[in-house]
């Protein structure tokens, strides 16, 4: 295992604020595996669930984001996603992302909105959970 700048570990707890669901245009790109999970959660089928919710960027799916504050189609009284136990797996991996774990100076810049990390009530992650959980392979569902 390599040494990283976090060795000592990082503390993050969710507290649910919804910071990382608005706020900037970006994508949140779906996988085969979210696209079933989501349309089976919302109970409609796939081909619906692309047309309705997503848009088509680049040759893969990504959630719509709502102007002019860029919230997520899901996110719901700003605060609260509306379809959190079928979330994609690029929410669920957040802030374990390879950008935001980049350096320390990402991990503090990303706490700006994102109360959770650093939280004093936070969880600490050890070197090797986060290198697990920020694995491409790595798929928390
Ligand atoms: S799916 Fe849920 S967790 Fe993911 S960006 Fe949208 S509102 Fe946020
Ligand atoms: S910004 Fe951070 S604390 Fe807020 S909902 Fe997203 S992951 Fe949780």
């Amino acid at each position: 295992m390599s040494e990283k700048w976090y060795k000592n570990g990082l503390v993050f707890s969710c507290t649910g604020c919804g910071g990382c669901c608005t706020g900037s245009p970006g994508y949140v790109w779906l996988t085969q595996k979210d696209i079933l999970r989501l349309s089976t959660h919302l109970n409609m089928s796939e081909s619906t669930f692309l047309q309705q919710y997503c848009v088509y960027v680049k040759g893969r799916y990504s959630l719509r984001d709502i102007p002019p504050d860029y919230s997520c189609i899901f996110l719901r009284d700003k605060v609260r996603c509306g379809v959190y136990d079928a979330r994609p797996t690029q929410c669920r991996k957040f802030p374990w992302w390879k950008e935001v774990l980049s350096s320390e100076r990402e991990w503090n810049q990303t706490s700006r909105y994102c109360e959770g990390i650093n939280h004093p009530d936070g969880k600490k992650y050890s070197q090797e959970e986060i290198d697990q959980f920020h694995a491409d392979e790595y798929s928390p569902d």
